[in-house]
């Protein structure tokens, strides 16, 4: 049986990433960018006031003091996206409020608090007292600071982020090209199994692993085509599989252990698909194929609950991923202490379901209970899978084990 890296990289050598077109900006968050981006035009495209005070010139307000206040008259109001009627001029200033072009002559602003009374004098003119001197280029934002015109901003492969696509919209940018999301088709397999929807009927259980793939693919930036149940037959899994075969790729559950009504593992070459992976030296998740048929890669999951979801964690995420033209697909992997012992042992690679928690810079896990393929609040309770290698265990509380994280510890 061939081991969990051994997997991944003949699953991987078979992915590509997908083409890219293009899409609306407000669609594009954690889509790679398949164009360089070069700034159109300047950010910010004009001078402008960095505070609510006075544009004036700086020369005018040398020597100013609380004590020795300058009088300054004041010409207009200036609001955030309008544009100054006059040029400020010896002894003149103009009200600007943040966000405002620099009015022609102006060559600094001094902050509202910085600057005291203003009055109307008798003739209706109105002044305002400067309390400090201003430097050239005070509280000024020059244009082009934050972008220069021309220059290469976003290159090609970058993962959009939020700050990324607000500086796509800042330059114009209404729609981009990226990547397009993987779509995957999702099949559950089993005689058992209803739909949640229905009254259970004896001998019968829930399709779970349908929403748990589904919310699986979502959380890793695909969309879903879900084809619902298929019974243990032949003739209907050969059927499903021509339409979910106009997929990117096919994620079933189910069908592939050994028992008399497993039929993925035979229904792949009667597709002329390629069965590249068939069982991986892992606990939970031995049970798996991986296939390409006719250029489309196949993921036949166990069936179990909590192996179907690790399953998809080791091998469909790093694809989803990859196929999205993303570098960064492995989950971080830390170094952590064991809290409590753990009697467990097999011959295969253990992925235990367990509790991280950073607690004095210091990761700490303990398992979430019994440890069953199919008890999946083993997951429920896990941010973490313990990587215990092959017939190495019992562990010893204290022991220094690796863990993949799945989500973010709590820190204490
Ligand atoms: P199988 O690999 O088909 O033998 O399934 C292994 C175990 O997982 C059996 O106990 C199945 O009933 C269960 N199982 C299979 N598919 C699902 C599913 N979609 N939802 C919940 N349990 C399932
Ligand atoms: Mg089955």
């Amino acid at each position: 049986m061939i081991t969990i890296e051994e997997a991944l990289s003949i699953i991987l050598a078979h992915i590509k990433p997908l083409r890219s077109e293009s899409f609306e900006l407000a669609d594009c968050l954690d889509r790679v960018l398949a164009q360089d981006i070069s700034a159109p035009e300047n950010i910010p495209p004009f001078a402008n006031s960095a505070m609510d005070g006075f544009a004036v010139r700086a020369v005018d307000t040398r020597g100013a003091s609380v004590d020795h206040p300058v009088p300054l008259l004041i010409l207009e109001d200036l609001p955030a996206g309008q544009v100054a009627r006059r040029v400020v001029k010896e002894n003149q200033a103009i009200r600007i409020m943040t966000g405002a072009p620099l009015p022609e002559g102006a060559d600094s602003v001094v902050k509202v608090e910085d600057t005291g009374e203003e009055k109307f004098e008798a003739d209706g003119r109105e002044t305002v007292l400067i309390y400090q001197e201003a430097v050239y280029g005070d509280h000024i934002r020059l244009a082009g600071e934050s972008v220069r015109q021309g220059e290469l901003v976003l290159e090609r492969g970058t993962v959009l982020r939020p700050p990324e696509i607000g500086m796509l919209a800042a330059l114009g940018y209404p729609r981009v090209s990226v990547i397009r999301p993987p779509r995957a088709a999702i099949i559950s397999t089993g005689d058992e199994l209803q739909n949640i929807e229905e009254e259970l009927l004896p001998g019968k259980i829930r399709d779970c692993n349908r929403y748990s793939l589904s919310a699986l693919v979502r959380q890793y930036g695909g969309t879903v085509a879900t084809l619902g149940i298929v019974p243990d037959e032949k003739d209907y899994l050969r059927k499903i599989f021509s339409l979910a075969l106009t997929t990117d790729l096919v994620i079933t559950s189910g069908g592939v252990s050994a028992g008399k009504y497993d039929l993925v593992r035979e229904i792949i070459p009667e597709l002329e698909g390629e069965l590249l992976i068939d069982r991986v030296a892992m606990k939970p998740g031995k049970p798996l194929i991986f296939s390409m048929v006719r250029g489309i890669p196949v993921f036949s999951l166990p069936g179990n609950p909590v192996s179907v979801m690790v399953s998809f964690l080791q091998f469909v995420r790093p694809a989803l991923l990859k196929m999205q033209g993303k570098n960064r697909i492995q989950k971080p992997e830390v170094e952590a202490i064991l809290v409590e012992d753990c009697n467990e042992r097999t011959g295969r690679t253990h992925l235990i379901r367990v509790v991280v928690e950073i607690k004095d810079g210091v990761y700490q896990v303990r398992l979430t209970g019994p440890q069953g393929s199919g008890i999946l609040r083993s997951l429920v309770l896990s941010n973490g899978l313990m990587v215990v290698p092959p017939n190495r265990g019992p562990l010893k509380a204290g022991t220094k084990v690796k863990v993949i994280l799945i989500d973010q510890p709590e820190v204490e």
